[in-house]
């Protein structure tokens, strides 16, 4: 029998990976709770929820037999002109999980499709009402996916430089920082507004915490600053909670916790508890209304084959269904114990900047003296990942920014071995005076 290995070499593209520099993609054959299993047996504790996906854990029983059950009954069926149950209970149960006011759901496929149809709703929202807006205002240090609208919307940098000249304009407000006190992206926001809210179609943010950019945690205030400032020019605002939803940052979603209501949120990730790829955009009515009418014209053509399909419609309800006290209480004992053990970290000449914002616990790597040159393409976090994988833990620092972000159902023990790594690894960097990498070699 050819290995896993050999045919992946010989045939796979693996996605954020420079396959001249990589060690093989490592093979699992199964997994349960936080834990995925190599193929000779070994555990790996995931402590990234397999790229922020995975909400519970694992092949979680309830969410498989939900999958299993709904493919013999119905796998897909065309989205256009026909519904199912899975669809439209779902929509349902997430309105009734969502802020008020949000009660239209169009689905699609993953997080960067969701964002494109928060996008596209609402440039044709203005278009349709005959009073056409055309600019996109977002954040630095933003990430909102792969895709160009995504793409044009997130930072730009290492991830987007190839498709510079490709990916349309949209203005940029300063990245909110943790404080909120004298804000520089709300001063910002207000001398736009003043200037031309009328030339403005939409405000992106990914509420309080701004992920892939490198877990930068900002603060409700801004948050409800934004809201406020938008609501009274009229410009629509998009919450892209594709990782925040469903309690990543506490509350079942961010925009909750901090007691807003966007105009348009973009749910992805955990919205299957991580089995199958989903993407929803939920919308308030007077923006579906904008749409609906006699006018063909005003339709929102956008689709794509999978749209709302059954089986990943039917684990999210599943996932959904498992959103309860036995979750708050997992989410609580996993905050306790990153306060514990990120207090312990906090004395490390390289430790900097840790933050917390409910299961996501963050710092960053910096040398004592500065040598570091920080970012995504920083060593350091790939050296740690090397050190982490040898001692049976999954970490993913994205570039000198550590965290982790386990599923729910990861024991209390298993995200204290966690922990121990992280700090055997700081110890071996603490004896080192030298410059540079601290594993040799494994700078991939
Ligand atoms: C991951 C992510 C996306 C993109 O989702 P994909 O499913 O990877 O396309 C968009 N926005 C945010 C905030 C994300 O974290």
């Amino acid at each position: 029998m050819t290995s896993i290995t050999e045919l992946d070499l010989a045939h796979v593209w693996h996605p954020y990976t420079q396959h001249g520099l990589s060690p093989h993609a490592v093979p699992i054959v199964r997994a349960q709770g936080a834990l995925l299993y190599e193929a000779g047996g070994r555990p790996i504790i995931d402590a990234i929820s397999s790229w922020w996906v995975t909400l519970h854990g694992h092949a979680h029983p309830v969410i498989a037999a939900a999958i299993a059950a709904q493919a013999e009954r119905l796998e897909q069926v065309i989205f256009a002109g026909f519904t199912h149950e899975p669809a439209a209970a779902l929509a349902a149960e997430l309105v009734a999980r969502l802020p008020d006011g949000l009660t239209r759901v169009f689905y699609s496929d993953n997080g960067s499709t969701a964002v494109e149809v928060a996008l596209k709703v609402a440039l044709q929202y203005w278009s349709n009402r005959g009073q056409p807006r055309t600019r996109i205002v977002a954040l630095e240090h933003a990430y909102h996916g792969d895709t160009f609208g995504a793409m044009s919307s997130s930072a730009r940098g290492v991830f987007t430089a190839p498709f510079a000249t490709h990916l349309f304009d949209v203005v940029r407000l300063p990245g909110p920082g943790p404080d909120p006190g004298d804000s520089e992206t709300l001063a910002a926001l207000d001398r736009l507004l003043e200037d031309g809210a009328s030339s403005i179609a939409a405000v992106i943010v990914e509420p309080r915490l701004q992920a892939a950019g490198g877990m930068r945690v900002w603060h409700d205030d801004v948050l409800r600053g934004i809201r406020e400032r938008t609501a009274r020019h009229g410009v629509l605002l998009i919450a892209d909670e594709v990782l925040t939803g469903f309690g990543r940052t506490g509350p079942m979603f961010a925009c909750a916790g901090a007691g807003i209501v966007p105009d348009i949120i973009c749910l992805s990730k955990g919205l299957t508890g991580g089995f199958l790829p989903l993407g929803a955009t939920v919308v308030r009515e007077e923006l579906f209304e904008a749409f609906r009418g006699t006018d063909r014209r005003q339709t929102f053509f956008h689709g794509h084959s999978f749209t709302g399909n059954p089986i990943a419609c039917a684990a999210a309800r599943a996932s959904l269904s498992l959103c309860g006290d036995r979750c708050d209480a997992r989410r609580a004992a996993i905050e306790g114990t990153h306060r514990a053990r990120l207090a312990q970290l906090a004395g490390h000449p390289w430790v900097r900047n840790l933050r917390i914002l409910g299961t996501m616990a963050a710092f960053d790597l910096e040398h004592p003296d500065g040598a570091g040159f920080g970012g995504y393409l920083d060593p350091i976090g790939r050296n740690l990942s090397a050190f982490a994988l040898e001692a049976g833990v999954l970490l993913r620092p994205l570039g000198n920014v550590v965290y982790t972000l386990p599923p729910y159902e990861i024991t209390d023990e298993q995200l204290g071995r966690i922990y121990d790594v992280i700090a055997e690894f700081l110890a071996q960097l603490g004896n080192r005076t030298a410059r540079g990498p601290a594993t040799a070699g494994a700078t991939a």
